[in-house]
């Protein structure tokens, strides 16, 4: 069994002919060998746009397949503006109608934005979590932290009943103590040099996971190849399969995080027992599929 905790569907802009509907999604996890997968909205946010696609798209995707799609479902933290905004008949309808966490979360706010802390001690009451994208650039979109990754580290001490799932570029550049300050939102290489924020924070903190998706978290994983299979091996209770795959045109190929996990198998370069949580346990028990 395989379970992506991060898909998507929607129309990309610009060029609004680029249209991933669930027809085509389920037409990748066939090509793919993916047997279910959350799919994230992420049009709430105005930085999110980009991928028009909102919760009523998502909800309604899953509807045509309910044992092969996960909704998520997804809130703008300055709604109403308030740092004591009231989301529970949001987060309650959503939760009725079946979602089962938050996300894409990428507003272009610091990461314990009051507003922000607001949202994810909510969300943690509703018992879902907020899987959120991390990026360092002034323009376009996620949330931001500083060097070390303080911001993160409030929110987890201040909402402990809510678990965040980690992902973006910042926060897997932040797996190394040495954090290029040219390269913190792309694809650092080379060796990890241990003491790095991610692991340092996964460690101490139960309610900080991951997703290894996207060329961000596959870039973490294999830039120092020994590390990332120990990461892997120590973090295999709060580690979780994904794609991000956005595009149509993915399904002609063998995404690159589909091949890392089958190489892992096919290799045995983990065990069986790690691997089955990587691939889908960890993803039932969290989000109570
Ligand atoms: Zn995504």
């Amino acid at each position: 069994m395989l379970i992506d905790v991060h898909g998507h569907i929607g129309r990309i802009i610009p060029d609004r002919r680029e249209f991933i509907d669930f027809t085509n999604l389920i037409a990748k996890m066939d090509h793919w060998g993916i047997d279910k997968t959350c799919i994230l909205p992420l049009s709430e946010h105005p930085e999110g746009a980009y991928l028009e696609c909102n919760t009523e798209d998502v909800i309604r995707a899953c509807s045509h397949y309910p044992d092969r799609l996960i909704p998520f479902c997804l809130i703008d933290p300055r709604f109403g503006n308030e740092t004591n905004m009231d989301f529970t008949y949001l987060l309650s309808e959503y939760r009725t109608r079946g979602c089962k966490g938050i996300g894409e979360f990428l507003p272009k706010l610091d990461f314990d934005d009051p507003l922000c802390l607001n949202l994810y001690c909510q969300a943690g009451a509703f018992g879902m979590p907020v899987l959120f994208d991390m990026q360092d650039r002034p323009e376009g979109y996620g949330v931001r932290d500083d060097y070390g990754l303080p911001k993160l580290e409030h929110a987890l001490r201040t909402c402990p009943d809510t678990v965040f799932i980690g992902h973006g570029p910042t926060f897997w550049a932040e797996i190394s103590a040495d954090v290029p300050f040219d390269n913190r939102s792309g694809y650092p290489e080379g060796p990890v040099k241990p003491g790095g924020a991610v692991p340092r924070l996964m460690r101490e903190y139960s309610n900080l996971w991951a997703d290894i998706s996207a060329g961000s978290g596959y870039n973490a994983l294999t830039r120092d190849p020994a590390f990332g299979l120990e990461f892997l091996d120590e973090f295999q209770n709060k580690l979780m399969f994904g794609t991000d795959s956005c595009l149509r045109s993915d399904v002609d190929i063998v995404y690159p995080n589909v091949a890392f996990i089958r190489d892992l198998r096919e290799n045995k370069k983990l065990s069986d027992t790690a691997l089955e949580k990587l691939e889908w346990k960890n993803c039932v028990e969290l989000l109570n599929i």
